[in-house]
């Protein structure tokens, strides 16, 4: 086990994130893919807009699948899946909303597909086929559609400690909304829809980006709380094509001081080398990030990293080369209530970086509510 070094929790930690806006690099798909029936959607218009007007190039479907998308060569299909945007229409099964606990009520969809290139990401074992990103232009529907689970719901809905929540609802399921916000303008629009919604109910998604300009001046009515997923500085080399972990620290006070409730989303946690100190500074940053935001509303989620044969094998397609530990041999083996097999960290590991990372929370940033350990 992880013991404390030299440089244990009072060592000196890194210089803080700069508070200042920095230009965010935003991605610009080197393909944009439309169907005939996003173009039937004012928003799927309004995106195709969007698209002609940043210089994309844009390719007319004639049908409404998307094919030619699979490659012989595994490696290829990804990296071209990866740099392709398609707007097409959220198919029905979208809108029978589903619920997605621990994190909130339910979880409705903007988008699915994300053009990061994490090693660890968890659409690996939820996305079926090509990782093209999909943004969906039947936004109109697809928001009209939440009311009707509005008041309902087994997990802020039901928990006595997050009543204030209200109604939850996840949009960062199946992509990284802030990550496509530039080109498709939806999370906006789904900010606006909740900051008008005169209900106890709440948008909530999590991002590794950092682009949060245009959300800043929205009239969000502090019904949408942004989270923002970190993690200890050792584990970015397996975030690949996100915003640095420096900038996501620095969005995260703008969006604050925006008046925007937040998160943190500490995941997937890892016991890296130095694992102690590595969170114990990414406590320490986030607290002078928001150190004098007033009404700071803030949350923390920890997840640990896990695994499924299914995610597994997908991304050691995806990232041959990755050293991520994904040895079954180090797990504990269980099975999740759909009778699924997950490999998760052995128990007492787990219990002690529990211990660990709630505790330097409670030191370091006590205004921070653990939502859940998972
Ligand atoms: Fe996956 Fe999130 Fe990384 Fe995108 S940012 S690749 S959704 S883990």
């Amino acid at each position: 086990m992880e013991s404390l070094d030299a440089g244990g929790p009072d060592a000196p930690v890194d210089a803080p994130p700069e508070p200042a806006a920095r230009p965010a690099r935003l991605w610009r798909p080197r393909r944009v893919l439309v169907t005939p029936a996003a173009l039937a959607h004012a928003h799927g218009r309004a995106m195709l807009a969007r698209l002609e007007g940043l210089g994309l190039p844009v390719e007319h479907l004639s049908s409404n699948r998307l094919t030619g998308l699979r490659h012989p060569d595994p490696r290829r299909a990804y990296a071209e899946a990866k740099a392709t945007l398609a707007l097409v229409v959220a198919p029905p099964t979208k809108l029978r909303l589903q619920p997605i606990p621990p994190s909130a009520d339910w979880r409705f969809d903007l988008a699915e597909g994300c053009p990061a290139h994490c090693q660890y990401c968890y659409l690996a074992g939820s996305l079926q086929g090509p990782p093209v990103t999909r943004a969906y232009a039947n936004l109109g529907a697809i928001l009209a559609n939440l009311a009707a689970y509005a008041g309902q719901g087994a997990v802020t809905s039901a928990q006595a400690a997050r009543m204030s929540e209200g109604t939850t609802f996840e949009a960062s399921c199946y992509t990284d909304p802030l990550g496509i916000e530039h080109l498709t303008g939806s999370l906006s629009a789904a900010i606006r829809h909740f900051g008008a919604w005169e209900a106890p109910v709440q948008l909530r998604f999590t991002t590794k980006f950092s682009a949060v300009e245009p959300l800043l001046d929205l009239p969000h009515n502090r019904r949408t709380r942004i989270r923002f997923s970190v993690n200890a500085a050792p584990a970015a080399r397996y975030e690949g094509g996100t915003a640095p972990l420096r900038e996501r620290l620095a969005a995260m006070g703008r969006a604050a001081r925006a008046g925007y409730p937040v998160g943190l989303t500490i995941a997937p946690i890892l016991p890296v080398a130095g694992w102690r100190q590595a969170y114990g500074s990414l406590v320490a940053d986030a607290a002078r990030t928001l150190d004098g935001v007033p009404d700071l509303d803030l949350t923390a989620e920890l997840i640990t990293h896990r695994f499924t044969p299914g995610s597994k094998t997908v991304l050691e397609g995806w990232y041959p080369g990755s050293d991520l530990p994904m040895r079954e041999e180090e797990r504990s083996r269980k099975l999740t209530k759909f009778g699924s097999v997950k490999y998760v960290f052995p128990r007492d590991l787990m219990a002690e970086m529990r211990e660990a990372l709630t505790d330097r929370l409670a030191r370091d940033l006590p205004a921070a509510r653990v939502l859940y350990w998972t």
